[in-house]
């Protein structure tokens, strides 16, 4: 036994940018590969710029998001183009996000309603100055030229007009 043992260190240190959280800089980096598997016709349809929602085959609840299951019956679901435009059901401003939002940080997160769906959609929401984003508002959804597959690829902004009404 050795009481005086002591585990090998090193001369790097950490980059520190608050103490009380403590924030520091950690490096991370990995190559992931990740399946979408039954939503991948969503994440296909952001690159042709359709938001593909859920429809039951039984029920006929709509659904804005991908679900292969109805939630009030069990029963599958099969894709249901929504329509590009909707409404603000409800929108929060966020002063902090995660790394991909930081750049854009304050943003404002919103839930979508759209005609004829039963359930809401989460987006960021775009050029709409901060006093004049509501409920109710007018949206449609923009989507990144060049997709990434993901979320983020659609975003909604104001309809032409729709901030002065
Ligand atoms: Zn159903």
């Amino acid at each position: 036994m050795d009481p005086n043992a002591k585990l090998p260190e090193t001369q790097e240190g950490t980059v520190l940018f608050n103490l009380d959280p403590i924030i520091l800089k950690h490096h991370w980096e990995v190559d992931y590969l990740h399946s979408y598997a039954q939503d991948s016709p969503f994440f296909a349809g952001l690159s042709e710029k359709k938001l593909l929602g859920s429809k039951c085959t039984a029920c006929s609840c709509v659904y804005a998001t991908p679900r292969a299951h109805c939630m009030e019956c069990g029963s599958p679901t099969e894709w249901h183009e929504l329509p590009p435009e909707g409404r603000i059901h409800t929108f929060t401003t966020c002063f902090f996000g995660g790394e991909a939002f930081l750049a854009e940080t304050p943003f404002t997160l919103i839930l979508v309603e759209f005609e004829g769906a039963d359930t809401l959609f989460l987006s960021r929401l775009a050029g709409v100055p901060e006093e004049e984003i509501r409920i109710g508002l007018p949206v449609r959804a923009r989507f990144l030229r060049n997709s990434k597959f993901k979320p983020t690829d659609v975003y909604f902004v104001a309809m032409d007009g729709a901030q002065n009404d």
